[in-house]
């Protein structure tokens, strides 16, 4: 991999070490402007071999490339036939596009509590909240810890129900040794600036099953029909069918053009973050005001995030405190999330209160994400862990 560019413009620079850079090599930046003149922009071959690419890479038999994750889910939940009056049951700790998808499609988006220590949809849960109009489960792989996948997938098939896996943090993952990608019916990933392969914005849908494949593919173009382009025609004549009414998710030969090089660098920039999460594991170890994440022993973990909880209890700041000492000193954080159900939309349309998803809510006092990508030095490492044992140090109970 050539030095990646890692100049931020004046205006990202507010802190010495950003939340988030993005990795782009030379690599990336010549493949764009080759894109740019060979005058395919947008929907090409480029954007076919890194589907097939990213099949391979997944061991999933089909890959449709789409222009988001928020799009790839909206696809997924209506190839299988997800429609008003439907529920889907969703983690609350998650991002908008998890539910707001569900919402799309006329369905209800049931919220179900986490795990204290994956942050992942809690399995036991599941069951619970299932009725007679739950159509699927869709947990998300959280800051890339794969869910439950053996409890979850057993559960749907006892009760007759579909599962999508919002696998936005989740390149590459592994669960029980296999890539996620290939457990489930279908698979949602994002290529979002700041995932661990991005092309600005894009995403993917996998598949094993054709018909769902060809489902989506149909629905990301406007419902029309490919084959009846070839059926009825030469190949690149005007001649086309609308079969229904589709979007228009299609990712562009821009876009995957980045994509075919982030996909080849996943390994090594996934080589990188884990060594900064074991970097981070071994300064906080001995620090019994922090919660580390938690691996469990049949995942390989992406690595998307590295998520602290701090014991607000045995320290004299809070949550939101811990943040602005975090920043003054120069780190950019974020918080991944404010759970689903004590947004607006969720307590206002859907009725949900705080406390009604208690693990979640009280995660969400304690979580910080720190900054962990591929450029960061030995030097910014150190720094963004001194600076947090400092914090805890100084503010014992
Ligand atoms: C980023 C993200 C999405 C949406 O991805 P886009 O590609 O930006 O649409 C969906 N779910 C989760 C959990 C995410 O983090």
């Amino acid at each position: 991999m050539s030095s990646p560019v890692t100049a931020a413009p004046a205006a990202l620079k507010q802190f010495q070490i950003p939340f988030f850079r993005p990795t782009i090599g030379e690599e990336e930046i010549q493949s764009v402007v080759e894109t740019l003149r060979s005058g395919w922009l947008t929907t090409g071959p480029k954007v076919r071999k890194l589907e097939q690419q990213f099949a391979e890479y997944v061991g999933a038999e089909f890959a449709i490339a789409v222009n988001s994750c928020t799009a790839a889910l909206h696809l997924a939940l209506e190839a299988i036939g997800v429609g008003p009056g439907d529920e889907v049951l969703v983690p609350t700790l998650t991002f908008a596009s998890t539910g707001e998808t569900v919402m799309h499609l006329g369905a209800t988006p049931v919220l179900v509590d986490c795990c204290a220590d994956t942050l992942c949809i809690d399995s036991d849960q599941i069951e619970s909240r299932i009725t007679e109009r739950t159509r699927a489960i869709l947990p998300v792989h959280y800051a890339g810890h794969p869910c439950d996948m053996d409890q979850i997938q057993e559960i749907a098939r006892r009760r007759g129900l579909h599962v999508i896996e919002d696998a936005a943090h989740a390149i590459p993952a592994e669960y029980d040794g296999r890539r996620v990608g290939a457990i489930s019916e279908l698979t949602c990933f994002s290529f979002y600036a700041n995932k661990t392969i991005t092309t600005g914005e894009g995403g993917m849908v996998t598949t094993n099953d054709r018909q769902l494949a060809d489902r989506v593919r149909l629905m990301s173009m406007h419902g029309i029909s490919k084959d009846a382009w070839k059926r009825f025609s030469a190949e690149g004549s005007w001649y086309y069918e609308i079969l229904a009414p589709g979007y228009k998710y299609n990712l562009t030969d821009l876009a995957a053009a980045i994509g075919l090089h982030q996909l080849e660098k996943s390994g090594q920039f996934h080589q990188r973050r884990a060594e900064i999460a074991r970097a981070y594991d071994a300064a906080f170890a001995d620090l019994p005001e922090l919660k580390l994440p938690t691996t469990r022993p049949e995942v390989g973990h992406a690595w998307h995030l590295y998520v602290i909880q701090v014991d607000v209890d045995r320290l004299t700041l809070n949550r939101n405190e811990f943040i602005q000492a975090i920043n003054a000193a120069g780190v950019g954080t974020s918080v991944h999330y404010l759970p689903l159900h004590m947004h607006p939309l969720y307590r206002e349309r859907l009725g949900y209160a705080p406390e009604q998803l208690p693990v979640a809510q009280s995660v969400f006092d304690r979580i910080i994400s720190l900054p962990i990508y591929p450029t960061m030095t030995a030097e910014e490492i150190d720094y963004v862990a001194a600076t947090i044992r400092q914090i805890v140090e100084s503010h014992r109970r």
